[in-house]
């Protein structure tokens, strides 16, 4: 991420400077390391006191929610990888892991353990190796500690990830908790996402749960930017060979007669798996497995930088 500094105003009254930065991309560390070195400055032209205030550069941040009407489906491993994958089309992405009841966005984009700093109330995102600065409760909880957060309880939980220092991140991908119940209303209305993309598996059954997800999004007046089919089609770990054990087509064919649009299709892989378990979004390789989130990604972008 690009950090910098710029200076806003500078003013002298007696011997009290008073001197207003706007600063990006600094986390709490950067910023006390910079205010100390312009304090020092101001003392050195000859000021007895110096006020450093520092704002953050003014960024539109764009909420993209990604939701499912269950879990099991992919929803967290399309969440990091199409975050991955904008952030790799040179666009300031974050990500808040809302996942409450199982967040597993530390481990998928190799956080764990991290505990993000904070400033009083409010926390810095955590930097992900893949450019990517994130939040997840999973940071402030022990791992494997259950969490028993009730509507209120995790609506505040919520808005301090969403609320924090992001600095100069413009879109921020939310991976909602499974299902559509009190949580994932009142995310949608207090923080209103721009879109929302949903993910399913080609099973009816997964499909009718999707339904009910974009059912949640319409009450919400959250516009739906398009479908993800995940575990589409099984591709074979020894001959490469694609055969398709769930069906195929359902989300695309579901999308269709709900006049949304259909973001792409994920394969049923081992690797994806096996990566992602180990803290290595595919979006974040090289070859198919990168491409796939890619292609996905610049259509988010597309819907995104369409002025509506
Ligand atoms: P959700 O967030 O919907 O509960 P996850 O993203 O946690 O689902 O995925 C559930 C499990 O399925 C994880 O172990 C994940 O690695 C695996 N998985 C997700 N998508 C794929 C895929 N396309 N191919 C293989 N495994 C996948």
């Amino acid at each position: 991420m690009a950090a910098g500094a710029r200076l806003q105003t500078a003013r002298s009254e007696g011997d009290i400077a008073t001197i207003v930065l706007e600063v990006s991309g600094l986390d709490k560390s950067g910023r006390e390391a910079l205010e100390a070195k312009v304090r020092e400055a101001a003392r050195r032209a000859g000021a007895a006191e110096a006020r450093v205030a520092m704002t953050s550069e003014r960024v539109t941040r764009r909420i993209v929610a990604v939701g499912s009407g269950k879990g099991g489906v992919g929803k967290s491993t399309l969440s990091a990888n199409l975050a991955v994958a904008m952030a790799r089309l040179g666009r300031k992405v974050g990500l808040v892991d809302a996942d409450i009841y199982g967040p597993s966005q530390p481990r998928l984009l190799a956080t764990e353990g991290r505990k993000p700093e904070a400033e009083g109330q409010k926390m810095y995102p955590v930097q992900s190796p893949f450019g990517v600065p994130m939040l997840s409760m999973g940071h402030l909880v022990q791992p494997g500690q259950a969490i028993a957060w009730r509507g209120p309880m995790a609506g505040n939980a919520l808005g301090q990830l969403i609320d924090a220092h992001w600095g100069d991140t413009e879109i921020i991908v939310v991976d909602l908790p499974p299902g559509t119940g009190d949580v994932q209303l009142t995310m949608l209305q207090k923080h209103k996402p721009v879109g929302a993309v949903i993910v399913s598996t080609p099973q009816d059954l997964a499909l009718m749960d999707a339904t009910r997800a974009i059912g949640l999004f319409e009450q919400g007046h959250v516009p739906i930017i398009g479908m993800v089919e995940n575990m589409a089609g099984y591709i074979c770990p020894h001959c490469g060979e694609q055969s398709d054990p769930f069906g195929a087509g359902g989300a695309e064919a579901a999308a269709m007669s709900m006049k949304l649009p259909f973001l792409g299709r994920v394969p049923l892989d081992l690797a994806i798996r096996r990566d992602s378990d180990a803290g290595l979004p595919p979006a974040a390789g090289e070859g198919a497995g990168a491409e796939v989130f890619a292609a996905i990604a610049r259509k988010v972008l597309a819907w995104l930088d369409t002025p509506r």
